[in-house]
This record gives structure tokens, C-alpha cells and sequence, in this order.
């Protein structure tokens, strides 16, 4: 009988994870507000240092909610609101900084890491990108993407993936 050399099962898995077994996909309903909070909690929590968000969906689609919870995932105490003028604004949390980004109003990706390169690469940090889609190229490629799009009055539907 010809024995295979290849371990089986769990053992196979072992110190090796291929791509498809460290990959999700999660969709969440959201009703209110609130929700969209908690589902942003709920993924901040989970997030290691040096970690990224790429945040896409349209003008009030709730990514600045999701973002607030983020940071309160992360233990912080300041509620998230819109750097649209500023570009980049900084939560300070018990598990690191939440560098909160959007690129609405940028004009520019060259622009945007000249700002932003330190917090980009900061290994301690948490990277949150509201409108990632307009800069592709910023994104960090094991960045965890989530979308949020209108779902009908006051619902949302989020969809995380990474
Ligand atoms: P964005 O940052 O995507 O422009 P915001 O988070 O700033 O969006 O605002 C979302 C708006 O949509 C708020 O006015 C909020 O009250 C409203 N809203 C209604 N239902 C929801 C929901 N289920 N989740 C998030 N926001 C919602
Ligand atoms: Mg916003």
C-alpha cells in the first residue's frame, strides 16, 4: 500500500493557512443608526495593530458611524466625526491610535500621502479610510474593505470582507 506523505486534516492546516481560510465575507443589515455603530464596534474590537479599513459608500451611506464605533471597539472615548476639511483626524484608544482619513475633498493621492504617510505606517496604529475607492492606489492591500449602501429608509446593508 502506498502511503501519501501529506498530513491530513488539521495537521495539514497546521502553521499554514492558505489564503481561503483567513478570508471573510460578512454582510450586516443595519435598521438605525446605532446599528451601523455597533457593527463598527464590533470590527474594531477584533482589529491587531498596524491594521486598515477601506471605507466605501455614497454621501450619508453611514461610514462616519462606522467609524465611531471603530473607535469605541477600540475602547475610545471621543466620537468620531468627518475630517473632510482636515483629511485626517487622530482618536487616541487603550489599543492605539485610530487614524480616521477621508478623501472626499483630496485632490490627489501624492497630496494625501504627503499628509498622512507617518499615520499610514504607523505599526501601532489603526487605519480607517472613508471613500478608499477614490485613491485605489493608497490602500493598503490587506486592507479589511467594508461598503455600506442605502438599503431603503433608515437601512443599511454592510459588507465587510478580508
Ligand atoms: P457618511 O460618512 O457615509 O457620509 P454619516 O455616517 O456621516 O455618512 O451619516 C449617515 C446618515 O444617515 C446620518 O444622518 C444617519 O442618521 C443616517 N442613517 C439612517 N439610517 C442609518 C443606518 N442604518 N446606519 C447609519 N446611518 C444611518
Ligand atoms: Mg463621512
Amino acid at each position: 500500500m502506498v502511503k501519501s506523505r501529506r498530513p491530513k486534516g488539521k495537521r495539514a492546516l497546521a502553521g499554514k493557512r492558505p489564503q481561503w481560510y483567513t478570508c471573510r465575507l460578512m454582510t450586516i443589515m443595519t435598521n438605525k443608526p446605532e446599528e451601523t455603530v455597533a457593527a463598527g464596534r464590533a470590527l474594531g474590537a477584533r482589529l491587531g495593530p498596524g491594521s486598515a479599513v477601506a471605507l466605501t459608500g455614497d454621501l450619508g451611506a453611514g461610514k462616519t458611524h462606522f467609524v465611531r464605533g471603530l473607535v469605541e471597539g477600540r475602547g475610545g472615548k471621543d466620537q468620531a466625526t468627518s475630517p473632510t476639511y482636515t483629511l485626517i483626524h487622530e482618536y487616541v484608544t487603550p489599543l492605539g491610535p485610530v487614524y480616521h482619513l477621508d478623501l472626499y475633498r483630496a485632490q490627489s493621492a501624492e497630496e494625501v500621502w504627503a499628509a498622512a504617510h507617518d499615520e499610514m505606517e504607523d505599526p501601532h496604529g489603526l487605519v480607517v479610510i472613508e471613500w478608499a475607492d477614490r485613491f485605489p492606489g493608497l490602500v493598503p492591500s490587506d486592507a479589511v474593505k467594508a461598503s455600506i449602501v442605502h438599503a431603503g429608509e433608515g437601512r443599511r446593508e454592510i459588507t465587510v470582507s478580508g
